[in-house]
């Protein structure tokens, strides 16, 4: 047959369509748009489990990597008003808020001194009053007490009006932070790129040009970045292909995001209580859509104080290869929006043996995915008992 009267791909029947994409994963090859949206309406969940398990597989062995960290919440007093969001309070209601000054900052960063954790992760509300300077000090005060420790934070969201309040520009910004002390970006802000979207869900936040210039320019600097997705709420599953696809482009230009994190919606003490949560089967798909259609995202993540523990470990086998860190219950995002994790923490030993009852190697990493230590033939009980590994 000539190519030109070959059928589409989209025209051959179902069966044909999904084996020419395993086809594809096998030969390490993009799939396109209308496949990966073809995998969502149609694949099963076995189906798409075990090409993500392949990929998976390919990059990384067995390997899983964890991290030793801890949160920084500066507040959850915020300007914008997401109607997913169970955890920011309107400046006029600040009384039933937190805002924490440097200091108190400071002092949560001296509560780990002698203690073997490697990031700092500083992430909160947009509140009026924390401007640029505010937390260019802070970067600088616990780059000064701490030298060894890598910062990691602010959403774009955050930056976005930093920056467009002390009136620089996203690249004198972004060099700006990265002089006073921040090494690297976490990935959250993104919600759902598509205007569509965004009009329901954040309508007066940064849009997703917006989001994605504010990575690209990380990017520039020199700093890595990851990248979240919100998903299981009003969006369908064009919206999460647009998204994704808006990622892989960024990524193609360059080669700065980390980690895809996909975060699902929690319905608890928020504005979009009525809409249902996304099951099991739809979170593990989603998870192994993501490793398939990524294909230059080096890592996918399944933040398990979102999640689940539980479910965090099944992700093992939909193409996650990276479940954050040891938190030390120090964030109440998703706490706050009904997530069965209320005091989010886990030691070393906890996070290496849900890693190994899921038959994988739990690796401790630093934030750039430096390899700090393979646990898989540490003895559970010397991991207990000796503090510089727990
Ligand atoms: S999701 Fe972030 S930006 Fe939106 S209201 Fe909550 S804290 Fe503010």
């Amino acid at each position: 047959m000539s190519p030109s009267t070959a059928p589409l791909v989209t025209e051959l029947p179902l069966d044909e369509q999904l084996a020419a994409i395993a086809r594809k994963v096998e030969l390490e090859q993009r799939i396109t748009d209308e496949e990966c949206l073809l995998l969502f309406e149609k694949a099963s969940l076995s189906f798409v489990g075990s090409l993500a398990n392949q990929i998976r597989e390919r990059k990384h062995g067995d390997t899983t990597y964890f991290n030793r960290n801890f949160h920084i919440e500066p507040t959850n007093v915020c300007i914008y008003s997401c109607h997913f969001c169970s955890y920011s309070r309107l400046y006029a209601h600040r009384d039933e808020g937190w805002e924490l000054s440097q200091e108190q900052m400071l002092d949560i960063v001296r509560s780990y001194d002698g203690k073997p954790v490697t990031e700092v992760h500083i992430v909160g509300g947009v509140h009026p009053k924390m401007n640029l300077e505010f937390f260019a000090e802070l970067m600088r005060k616990i780059r000064a007490h701490r030298p060894d420790l890598h910062i990691k934070g602010f959403t774009a969201v955050e930056l976005d009006y930093m920056f467009r309040k002390a009136k620089m520009t996203t690249a004198e910004g972004m060099k700006y932070l990265h002089e006073a002390g921040l090494d690297s970006m976490p990935g959250g802000g993104a919600e759902i790129f598509h205007p569509e979207v965004r009009a329901k869900i954040c309508d007066d936040k940064v849009d997703g040009e917006g989001w994605l210039s504010i990575h690209e320019a990380a990017h520039r600097e020199g700093m890595s970045t990851n990248a979240t997705m919100l998903y299981g709420h009003v969006e369908n599953y064009s919206h999460r292909v647009d998204h994704m696809s808006k990622l892989r482009a960024l990524q193609d230009r360059t080669s700065g995001f980390n980690t895809f994190i996909p975060l699902k919606f929690r319905n608890k003490q928020n504005d979009m209580s009525n809409v249902d949560e996304s099951t099991l089967v739809e979170d593990m798909k989603m998870y192994a859509i993501a490793r398939i259609y990524l294909d230059n995202f080096p890592h996918l993540k399944a933040y398990w104080p979102m999640l689940g523990r539980q479910n965090a470990q099944l992700t093992l086998s939909f193409g996650v290869n990276d479940i954050d860190g040891t938190i030390d219950d120090t964030t109440k995002i998703y706490s706050m929006a009904g997530s069965e994790e209320q005091t989010p923490s886990m030691n070393t030993a906890q996070l290496v043996t849900l890693i190994k009852q899921a038959r994988r190697r739990p690796v401790e990493r630093g934030t750039l995915y430096n390899v700090i230590r393979d646990y898989n033939e540490i003895d559970l009980k010397e991991i207990e008992s000796n503090p510089l590994l727990n």
